[in-house]
């Protein structure tokens, strides 16, 4: 079901890692950002754009996940975008050979059944350094940043003020660092600072997995984040309402990516 968060964008809900897929209408049909996760889902979605009377003209993947990068046929063939860096990776990582059945083995296995990975990935690289997504719709302002995955992009609808977050900003995972980076801390904290300074242009904050939030929690979000880098970096310890007994339910396994997380960045 899609639900309406300001004019003319639209967020279709998954129920894997409450995933977020956002739809911006344009002049003569959408643009999707990140489109979900399960078959069933996308097509739900698909349905009920053909209910407004919409098509997608554009797709955009925040960043060179799976789950942020997948395709159902009946989406329709638009031309799918990302970040020049994020396409560089997903080219890196369908240069092995074998690279659809290693991801499919390492699919969730509740869903495995119903993630569509045909058009996994088909997405053209925008030129480097490109702060517009081409299309014919309200301007919709690239904020990419190296933290989480490589050529990470958020989102700012200028005009609907809202901002679609990537993988950044959830109330329920989180940071994840990019571990394959030279500084990820550093990377995590600069990515901070940009979303602060686009904090007053936002009313409304889409995350890639977790709930919808306003400006304030838009903040609030910024300000969690940090101290959870921060107490990272310092090697203290990390009080977070994400992890440990505060942790949602059905979240408990957030806590094993943290102590993951800070065994990796001590080898
Ligand atoms: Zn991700």
């Amino acid at each position: 079901m899609l639900k309406q968060v300001a004019e003319g964008v639209l967020v279709h809900e998954s129920g894997f890692l409450q995933s977020n897929a956002v739809v911006v209408r344009g002049q003569a049909g959408v643009l999707l950002i990140d489109p979900g996760i399960q078959g069933a889902e996308m097509a739900c979605l698909a349905n009920d754009l053909d209910v407004l009377g919409q098509s997608v003209v554009a797709g955009f993947s925040t960043h060179p996940h799976w789950d942020h990068l997948l395709w159902d046929p009946r989406l329709g063939t638009a031309p799918r975008y990302g970040t020049a860096r994020c396409a560089a990776s997903v080219r890196e990582q369908q240069a092995v050979p074998d690279w659809k059945a290693r991801e499919a083995e390492e699919l969730p296995p509740e869903i495995a059944d119903d993630v569509p990975l045909d058009l996994l990935g088909q997405i053209s690289g925008l030129p480097a350094g490109a702060t517009r997504i081409p299309w014919d719709g309200p301007h919709v302002r690239i904020l990419e940043h190296q933290a989480h995955a490589p050529g990470h992009a958020a989102l700012l609808i200028e005009e609907r003020r809202v901002l679609v977050a990537g993988d950044m900003l959830s109330d329920v995972l989180i940071p994840m660092l990019d571990l394959s980076a030279t500084d990820p801390i550093e990377d995590y904290l600069g990515a901070l600072r940009l979303f602060e300074g686009a904090a007053d242009d936002v009313d409304v904050m889409v995350p890639g997995h977790g709930s919808i939030g306003g400006s304030e929690e838009l903040r609030a979000r910024i300000d969690l984040d940090r101290a959870y880098v921060d107490a990272v970096r310092d090697g203290d310890v990390v009080t977070d309402p994400r992890i440990g007994p505060s942790a949602r339910e059905g979240w408990d396994w957030v806590t094993g990516v943290h102590d993951w997380q800070l065994q990796q960045l001590s080898r």
